[in-house]
């Protein structure tokens, strides 16, 4: 048996269309959003010139989704503080980081109503001193951008690695390893990544179909793990 969990970053219009997905197949999933980066409404999707100033990926440039569609958007889902603007451990002062983490947790309980006690560092940067100080404010795990082949031996569960992004070439072995191994399979990725390329939303899918179809698999929230208890009993 494997429980299975995904996350997402950054709230851009990508993942419009990958709830469309996840409802499709009863698949669940965490949604890690900078609440000050959203206008009011939907930004804009396209394809920009490398010579346009701003940011892109590989010169696709998504927008971010707008409030006015958040909870439309990410309703039966959960959604985890990634920062109010992206501020990334270490960068910042601590005090400024910690608050921005909390600020955007805060947020998106009263949006959404539901309790939020994820987190994602942003850029994947993450300090003991912003970790502890994070576990002590009371957040539940931390996801990093590192990969580890079982992923409740991790040190702590501020610093939570995931067990692959979802383009990783070795996506349906480490899967089958999970399996085998301490039975929790987590992935993770940004919906940008596909950028408008049916070949690579396809393969999504199919990574989605596959986990639902699995009778060993069970899709879990992040925050349905006890990672305190998870982590310790394997060092038990
Ligand atoms: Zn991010």
């Amino acid at each position: 048996m494997v429980k299975v969990m995904q996350c997402w970053d950054d709230g851009t219009i990508g993942d419009a269309r990958l709830t469309e997905i996840l409802r499709k197949y009863n698949a669940k999933a965490t949604f890690n959003l900078n609440p000050d980066y959203h206008g009011e409404t939907r930004g804009e999707q396209r394809w920009v010139g490398i010579n346009e100033p701003g940011w892109s990926f590989k010169g696709f440039r998504d927008g971010k989704l707008g409030k006015n569609e958040l909870r439309e958007i990410y309703g039966g889902f959960q959604v985890a503080s990634h920062c109010m603007k992206h501020e990334c451990a270490g960068a910042v002062p601590d005090d400024v980081f910690i608050k921005s983490a909390l600020d955007a947790r805060h947020y998106l309980e009263d949006l959404f109503g539901q309790s939020c006690p994820g987190f994602a560092w942003p850029c994947g940067r993450y300090t003991q001193e912003t970790a502890d100080a994070l576990l002590e404010a009371g957040f539940a795990y931390g996801r990093t951008t590192q990969n580890a082949e079982r992923i409740s031996e991790c040190e702590h569960p501020m610093i939570l690695h995931s067990s692959c992004h979802f383009h990783d070439g070795q996506f349906y072995q480490k899967y089958e390893n999970a399996k085998a191994g301490d039975g929790l399979f987590y992935f993770w990725g940004h919906t940008f990544e596909n950028m408008d390329s049916e070949g690579l939303w396809n393969q999504l899918e199919m990574k989605i179909k596959y986990i639902s179809e699995d009778p060993d698999a069970t899709w879990v929230n992040l925050c349905d793990i006890d990672w305190k208890n998870a982590i310790a009993s394997t060092k038990a």
